[in-house]
């Protein structure tokens, strides 16, 4: 038997997360030098010019460990938050921090809930502790939250073997989200002993009336875990920072798994610079809302098939013809992000570009369709 054979199964059952495809790859392929990248809802305004001077001003001291609490970040994000510092936890991205959450409540012989469609993490992190996923089914096509989570069919697929649930609030690839009164009656109806992750990546870009701010409910359900990100709006997907919001209790339990220096020392001192670029975000949030937009009628006039988003991305239906589309964008300068890995093999999945980025994007689906 070799060494690799005594990994365990449940790591050799994983599936490798599949990235979007970064810009150098496809300008070393095709010898070009100006690709846009739609494939991985970053900010395409860049970051706060506060966080790139945050990170100057701490380059000096990248010799030493970082500050392995994060009491400075942590100290704006309560504030920000309006909580206690010990609730929050600080991780290497929000994907570390889900990671975190699944190691302290899966093993063996558990289960996670979440929808089909969701947030491939969800999965990832949840098998790779050996525990089953109970993949709920999602909403119907036709619905106005077409492929999103039903959260009936998510309470239906709970017993007594599940430790977790994952709620992507809105979900990516999806974009779909989930009203208000309906996520508080399901945490109300979820048995206090199941930890429910309400993953928030695209809180701040959210415009919908109904949109629930999660951590109004921390107060009232122990066993509910909010977690954000400075990859998306903030524009630091580079640097990894997220985190974790839950009861003081919980937020100690995933201190004790968390590695102790998890976040970099630039990372968390471009972190708080961002939280006070109050201007930059709504800039975005503008920009991203103009965007969306934009797409929308975009892809209406070229009767394209698309979910509606809440987030800075949209996924379009391209048919049997989907991959195609993919690798002719691709050579065009274009990357966008196929989604069969998440069962929507029918669609790509569009970041909301800058208006030019998007112009482009356009001009060539029409040079390809
Ligand atoms: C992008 C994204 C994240 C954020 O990942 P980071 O590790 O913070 O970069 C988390 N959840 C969802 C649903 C996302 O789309």
């Amino acid at each position: 038997m070799s060494v690799v054979d005594s990994a365990l199964a449940q790591i050799h059952q994983l599936q490798p997360y599949q990235p979007g495809k970064p810009v150098e790859e496809l300008e070393r392929e095709l010898g070009i030098r100006n690709a846009d990248k739609l494939a991985s809802n970053e900010n395409p305004l860049g970051c706060s010019p506060l966080a790139r001077a945050a990170i100057e001003n701490a380059l000096d001291d990248i010799w030493l460990y970082p500050d392995a609490n994060a009491w400075y970040l942590k100290q704006a994000l309560a504030q920000k938050l309006g909580v206690d510092e010990n609730q929050v936890t600080i991780g290497n991205g929000s994907n570390d921090v889900l990671d975190l959450i699944a190691r302290c409540f899966l093993e063996r012989d558990t289960e996670a809930v979440f929808s089909r469609h969701a947030f491939l993490v969800y999965s990832l992190v949840t098998r790779a502790c050996g525990a089953s996923a109970r993949v709920a089914a999602a909403l119907p096509a036709d619905h106005a939250q077409a492929y999103g989570h039903d959260l009936d069919a998510m309470l239906a697929e709970i017993n007594e073997r599940t430790r977790l649930v994952f709620i992507a609030n809105p979900n990516n690839p999806t974009g779909t989200w989930v009203a208000r009164a309906a996520l508080e009656s399901f945490l109300e109806a979820v048995p206090e002993r199941v930890a429910v992750v309400i993953d928030e990546a695209y809180f701040e870009y959210v415009d919908e009336q109904d949109y629930p701010n999660a951590l109004d409910w921390l107060a009232t359900y122990p066993n509910l875990i909010v977690s954000r990100t400075f990859s998306k709006i903030y524009g630091l997907a580079g640097l990894r920072v997220g985190y974790a919001v839950s009861s003081a209790e919980l937020c100690d339990l995933f201190n004790r798994v968390r590695q102790p220096f998890n976040g970099n020392s630039l990372a968390l001192a471009a972190a708080k610079a961002a939280l006070d670029d109050d201007d930059f975000v709504l800039r975005s949030r503008q920009a991203n809302s103009h965007g969306l937009q934009f797409m929308r009628r975009e892809l209406a006039a070229r009767s394209i098939d698309y979910i509606p988003s809440a987030g800075n991305f949209v996924s379009a239906k391209f048919g049997s013809g989907t991959m195609q589309v993919y690798q002719g964008l691709l050579e065009r300068g274009v990357i966008v992000r196929p989604v069969a890995n998440y069962e929507l093999g029918e669609y790509l999945r569009i970041s909301v570009g800058t208006e030019p980025q998007l112009e482009r994007l356009f001009a060539a689906l029409d040079d390809i369709l």
